[in-house]
């Protein structure tokens, strides 16, 4: 049995204006019990302008929820117009940053060299990355979808020492199920899952590889989750659509009920 504890993240991407974001964190507030805290680690990563207020929300009340950003800039500080750094998001006290999402990797030609330099400085200012990995459909239908997530896992912890990498969170999102209500079977899920916890062993050890939290992301919803965190090497959700709804999302954070 897995000592590793879920984490349910939600990604809220570029939705919620400042007020409903604001809303959307006292209603998790007042939903919330110690019990589900408990069990489960529960995040959401707000647009950049709404961290300050949930770290005012969070901080003001002693919430138990962990937030952080979206994406970081791979540079400390200098003229990178419209670029955020780890330091300033570690002066929020944010606690995560995802990184080489798809739609970064998509919309933006993140590669694995950004992805591995926004890690490197994500660890320098104390910030946990949830690295997003995962196929698109053509490389699902190739059967390729193994050795593609695990080529990005490689190229993403290129030099990452061992003490890093054993706090990583690794979030398997197939680009396929992102969005389009197209939800991975659970078997599809552990099995890059379980290759990916495969991979961290070869790359560092059998003990890092089984500290480390594996994510599933992709049309993940109250309805499917159960059956999905029911795979041994998945270890929580990355949470897209259904974490813009409050209800849902606590739902989502009680799959065991
Ligand atoms: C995501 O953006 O990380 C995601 C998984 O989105 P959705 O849940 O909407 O598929």
């Amino acid at each position: 049995m897995s000592t590793r504890t879920p984490l349910m993240a939600g990604n809220w991407k570029m939705n919620l204006n400042h007020l409903e974001a604001i809303a959307h964190v006292q209603k998790l507030a007042f939903a919330l019990t110690d019990k589900d805290y408990d069990a489960v680690e529960v995040a959401v990563l707000p647009p950049y302008i709404d961290l300050r207020s949930v770290q005012t929300l969070v901080d003001g009340d002693k919430l138990k929820i962990k937030y952080g950003a979206q994406d970081l800039s791979a540079h400390d500080s200098g003229a990178y117009t419209g670029e955020i750094s780890g330091s300033m998001l570690a002066k929020l006290k944010c606690t995560f940053v995802a990184i080489g999402h798809s739609e970064r990797r998509q919309y933006h030609g993140e590669d694995e060299e950004l992805v591995n330099a926004k890690i490197k400085a994500a660890y320098k200012n104390g910030l946990t990355p949830i690295l997003c990995v995962g196929e698109g459909l053509d490389v699902r239908k190739a059967g390729q979808q193994v050795p593609h997530t695990l080529a990005q896992l490689d190229g993403a912890l290129r030099d990452i020492p061992a003490e890093q990498a054993e706090t990583i969170v690794v979030a398997y999102e197939p680009v396929w199920a992102i969005g389009t209500g197209e939800v991975a079977t659970p078997e599809d899920a552990q099995e890059v899952c379980g290759a990916i916890r495969g991979r961290l062993a070869e790359l560092y050890s059998q003990e890092l590889a089984e500290k480390v939290r594996i994510q599933y992301g992709g049309s993940v919803k109250s309805g499917n989750v159960a059956a999905i965190m029911a795979q041994p090497d998945v270890d929580g959700a990355l949470i897209g659509g259904a974490a813009l709804d409050a209800e849902e999302f606590v739902k989502i954070v009680r799959f065991r009920d």
